[in-house]
């Protein structure tokens, strides 16, 4: 038998927009849709904005009036009324729609840089304009941790290019600036920025891929590990894919197996009948299912107690992983139920090997209080490339049990393979 299984599914992860890693819901995906999680953050930003502008507006008016800063009161007054009324018209819009695209991102962060640029000129001295940068970073900070990479380049690319008009206009008009220290501050600024864009956005990524390993292991999925290859400076989150990994395989055990037999639990069946039949659908190749039932159980547990039965069923899943070919996987999926999913196996050879599993069984002696005991075991058979018109998992267990059945009722210790009459068979 193979180890735990693991399934294969897996969910396309894009790389460069961090609003798409957010959180799924599995019940209504369509709230946690990009547009409308940036359309949640926007509006809570538009707030924080509005009493930001407000606040940092109005010390400057003090301090201009105080004379402390320079430039004209009501020039940064209109300015700072001029962004609030901005920042409010687009949250009633974003408010009304309940989403934000691209552009509504892309006319935030430049009504941020036009007021950043427009209210530093109006209260700073030719020599400061490097504050523009300083206040830039900010919003780029903003932009690439809500709205992710693209979004941050952007306001990059923004703010640099507004720079140099800026630099060439004062310049034109003889203030005091020079390009050598202008293209070293945009240098600077351009160098931190890329820096930040970097790393942070590496963070978000290899957060979201964390986030995305966790949701598959809810649905039962341990398929894949965190990559920590991929980290070729590893930090406090390649630590987390570590502790991940460590726990994955404890996890998948202890979710997909039977705790009495040790073989695969109902679900294990399920997730490794999943990922068989997607595969031999593809390789066109075979698939057969065997489910197997105990006989007379019940009177086994009357007689000798639950306790011998649970000896007995422990044996009984040692056996069939004994008796199962490499690459076959035995379940138990109920009380004395087990099953054996056979990956490239047509219904002559699944039937060989029910055959053999019963015969093994029938001769086998289990040893329970002492005591010698014989058990037998009945045994139905599907193959899928013989319901190939139907191709699925159900279908395929369903018509295992109906062959069982069949052979129950054919007499018992025997094996039966499903075939169109197979229920009304005897
Ligand atoms: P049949 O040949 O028709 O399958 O008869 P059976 O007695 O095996 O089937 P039935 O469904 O009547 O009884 C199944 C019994 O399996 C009932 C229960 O006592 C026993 N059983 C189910 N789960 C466990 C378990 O975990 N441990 C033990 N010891 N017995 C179990
Ligand atoms: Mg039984
Ligand atoms: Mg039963």
């Amino acid at each position: 038998m193979r180890g735990p299984n693991i399934t294969i599914w897996s969910r396309a992860l894009r790389n460069d927009d961090v609003a798409a890693h957010l959180p799924r819901s599995h019940v209504t995906p369509d709230l946690h849709s990009p547009a409308r999680g940036n359309a949640e953050v926007l509006l809570w930003q538009g707030r924080v904005r509005i009493l930001v502008a407000f606040v940092a507006g109005g010390a400057a008016f003090v301090l201009q009036q105080l004379g402390i800063l320079r430039g004209s009161g009501p020039a940064l007054l209109g300015l700072v009324a001029g962004y609030m009324a901005i920042v409010g018209l687009l949250g009633l819009r974003i408010h009304r729609t309940g989403t934000a695209g691209d552009p509504m991102i892309v006319a935030t962060v430049l009504a941020d840089l036009v007021f950043i640029f427009a209210s530093t000129i109006a209260s700073s001295p030719a020599a400061q304009y490097d504050r523009i940068l300083i206040l830039a970073f900010f919003v780029l900070h903003l932009t690439e941790s809500y709205f992710g990479r693209q979004h941050a380049i952007f306001a990059l690319l923004a703010t640099i290019a507004g720079y140099l008009l800026t630099t060439k206009v004062m310049i034109a008009r003889g203030m005091a600036m020079d390009w050598p220290d202008a293209l070293w501050s945009v240098g600077l600024f351009t160098i931190c920025a890329v820096v930040f864009i970097n790393q942070y956005g590496s963070f978000q990524r290899r957060l979201a891929h964390i986030v995305d390993l966790f949701e598959s292991a809810e649905e039962g999925d341990f398929a894949k590990a965190y990559d920590v290859k991929a980290d070729t400076n590893p930090d406090a989150i390649t630590r987390v894919g570590r502790a991940y990994n460590r726990v994955r395989l404890q996890l998948a055990s202890m979710v997909l197996t039977d705790p009495l037999t040790g073989c695969l639990n109902r679900r294990g069946l399920d997730q490794a009948l999943a990922r068989e039949l997607a595969r031999s659908t593809r390789a066109r190749s075979d698939l057969s299912l065997l489910a197997l039932d105990l006989d007379h159980f019940k009177a086994i547990n009357d007689t000798y107690g639950h306790i011998a039965g649970d000896v007995i069923l422990r044996e009984f899943g040692a056996l069939l992983v004994q008796t199962a070919r490499a690459g076959d996987m035995v379940a138990r999926t109920g009380g004395e139920e087990f099953s054996i999913l056979l990956p490239d196996t047509d219904s002559a050879g699944a039937y060989r090997a029910a055959m053999r599993v019963c015969e093994t069984v029938r001769t086998h002696l289990f040893l329970v209080n002492g005591k010698r005991l014989h058990v037998t075991v009945s045994a139905g058979v599907v193959s899928a490339s013989t319901s190939a018109a139907d191709h699925a998992g159900a279908n395929l267990k369903e018509r295992a049990d109906n062959a069982l059945y069949a052979a129950k009722r054919g007499g018992r210790d025997r094996v039966c393979v499903w075939k169109e009459d197979v229920a009304a068979a005897v």
